[in-house]
């Protein structure tokens, strides 16, 4: 193999390479798992903002179970002295019942009060139940697609490794002045650096034919293996052994 076919050969692998690499980062999961990942921060959200409305409805359900606690001690303490004895006078009595009768109203109050919160809490409990379904539900999707990618990874990896080791092979045959100079390009010219002189004088590379004179000459007065260039994209042209 002349070292200009040897430089093909190295831009073919090096095409594949870069058709591998992005195959693998274009891979449609990628996407769906960005979007997956997008919807659990959003469900997130959400599920703190129902978060919230269930700790505020806690605080009042809970003031309101102190608040009967507190009426039952109170309650208590005041039957007490209404049958302990110690106290005998009527008014005094009737005084006592009254604050008892207040405060039995006043615990009846309050627990429709803590009923309420407790009626209150079941659709956000049911809201965050549904939320937290989608989400496991989403993460378990994230989790299959991730596992899919590491494999087609692992496959691609392969593949840019066989590639590699070939395109090696290949590179070892071509000058290190040439193979400088292709690199370069390369990184020049968006991954294409060395193209066939196409039947008819177009350059493979950028697709635009070389002036007819200027073929001819080529043809006429240049070795097979000598080094040209296309005039307008300036990559290196390999001609065709014929
Ligand atoms: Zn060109």
């Amino acid at each position: 193999m002349t070292p200009l076919e040897a430089l093909i050969a190295v831009q073919a692998h090096d095409t594949t390479i870069d058709q591998l690499r992005h195959k693998s980062a274009a891979l449609p999961a990628r996407a769906e798992v960005a979007a997956i990942e997008a919807q659990l921060v959003e469900l997130e959200g959400k599920a703190t903002d129902v978060g919230a409305q269930l700790h505020a409805i806690d605080r009042r359900q809970k003031a309101a179970e102190d608040e009967v606690a507190s009426l039952d001690a109170k309650i208590t303490e005041l039957d007490k002295k209404l049958y302990g004895g110690t106290v005998s006078a009527i008014k005094e009595l009737q005084a006592l019942q009254a604050d008892i009768d207040s405060l039995q109203r006043r615990k009846r109050e309050v627990e429709d009060v803590e009923l309420a919160a407790m009626e209150e809490r079941e659709p956000f409990d049911a809201e965050l139940g549904v939320i937290d379904a989608e989400r496991s539900r989403l993460d378990g999707v994230a989790g299959q697609l991730r596992t899919a990618i590491a494999e087609v990874e692992i496959e691609i990896e392969g593949a840019i490794a066989d590639e590699v080791g070939v395109r090696d092979e290949a590179r070892a045959l071509v000058p290190p002045v040439l193979l400088d100079e292709y690199d370069r390009l390369r990184d020049k010219l968006g991954g294409v650096a060395a193209a066939r002189l196409e039947p008819g004088g177009r350059c493979g590379g950028c697709h635009l034919s070389l002036p007819a004179q200027e073929v001819a000459r080529i043809k006429r007065e240049l070795p097979i293996d000598a080094l040209i260039h296309c005039e307008q994209c300036g990559r290196i042209l390999v001609r065709v052994e014929a």
